[in-house]
């Protein structure tokens, strides 16, 4: 197996699957056409994606989980994130919820974004776990963001608005490469995942570690 399955993503680790569509060796199977042009990571494949992602195909649940505790057990903070570049493909969603399962038992905090619907119910109870599905059609977005995080990109900003169990159809943060904006105040803190945990802000709103 390679030797690290994350890498940083400012100060956390992330998990980089290869980006774009399955057929041209990408694992965004859910990816609409606006998702592939705005891409941050202009559909780059490198060592990291593929070995990481070869890593996944190759060894079970219970082999990659103890591999990423291994690198996780050594952080101040047991944070990483899934899925920084790429996605969880349909044929990977029991084994990335079995790891998933896995880590929050170990007390790992877990946040990124899918677009895998399947992953994204099924994962939405599991302790110590927020992760948001990316939805772009806004009378969507209403109904997902009754159940749990939902992210709504808005190409032209390169913003993300960020909707948790609402009733109001109101994001209540907006998080850029960057910043992450609270909306109720307007007040922008840097973007870091680290800091948003520790004062419940952006993806971490009401959020409770078991
Ligand atoms: S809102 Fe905060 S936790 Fe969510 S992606 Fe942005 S910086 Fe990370």
């Amino acid at each position: 197996m390679v030797k690290n399955l994350l890498h940083p993503d400012g100060k956390i680790l992330a998990i980089y699957f290869p980006p774009g569509l399955p057929e041209r060796s990408g694992s965004c199977a859910f990816a609409s056409m606006k998702c592939l042009v705005n891409c941050l990571s202009y559909l780059i494949q490198n060592s990291i994606t593929k070995g990481t992602f070869d890593a996944f195909r190759k060894y079970e649940a219970k082999a990659l989980t103890e591999k990423l505790w291994g690198q996780i057990k050594e952080q101040p903070i047991k944070l990483m994130e899934w899925f920084c570049w790429g996605d969880c493909p349909p044929e990977m969603t029991d084994k990335v919820v079995d790891i998933i399962k896995g880590l929050s038992e170990k007390g790992v905090i877990q946040c990124g974004f899918t677009r895998n619907k399947e992953l994204w119910r099924v994962v939405l109870k599991v302790p110590n776990v927020r992760i948001g599905i990316t939805i772009e059609d806004i009378d969507d977005v209403k109904e997902y963001a009754k159940k749990g995080l939902v992210a709504h990109p808005q190409y032209d900003s390169g913003e993300t608005e960020l909707f948790y169990k609402v009733t109001n159809n109101r994001h209540h943060a907006s998080c850029g490469g960057s910043f992450m904006r609270e909306t109720a105040n307007g007040i922008s803190y840097e973007a870091d995942c680290q800091t948003c945990y520790k004062n419940k802000r952006g993806c971490f709103t009401k959020f409770e570690k078991k």
